[in-house]
């Protein structure tokens, strides 16, 4: 497996990110948080291991806002991208939106998932399992 490492971030360059192969997964969410959160008919989710995925953002630039009990999505204060996801339903694991990557990461989307919460007004064109949740 190689040594890779990905760089990413928000619009403004204030918050940035490194994760290093091999990433963990990568999902599309259709729930109904993401859609509003990020304002996209759905959002591509990648999974990375805490243990290999840094956040280097410039000082107060990093929000964190708790859109569950046990969920916080992380986002820039300065240009409102969002970027970030974690939640004690996976602990050890930082989700990081595919979208803020700079470039091609080591995997592809393998799944929709919270199918039940997908719009009718946008249809994905892939044969990828659509997943309930
Ligand atoms: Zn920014
Ligand atoms: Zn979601």
């Amino acid at each position: 497996m190689s040594d890779e490492t990905f760089s990413g971030g928000c619009l403004c360059g204030q918050v940035r990110f490194t994760v290093q192969s091999p990433t963990l997964w990568c999902a599309h969410c259709h729930c109904s948080l993401c859609r509003k959160a990020h304002g996209a008919a759905w959002v591509t989710w990648v999974g990375a291991a805490d243990s290999r995925a840094v956040i280097d953002a410039a000082a107060g630039a990093l929000s964190w806002y708790a859109s569950t009990p046990e969920a916080e999505r992380g986002f820039c204060r300065h240009c409102g991208s969002t970027i970030f996801f974690r939640s004690s339903r996976w602990p050890g694991e930082l989700h990081i939106t595919h979208a803020s990557f700079d470039a091609a990461i080591d995997r592809d989307p393998s799944a929709h998932v919270w199918w039940d919460q997908h719009v009718d007004w946008a249809e994905p064109g892939d044969s990828l399992p659509r997943k309930p949740s």
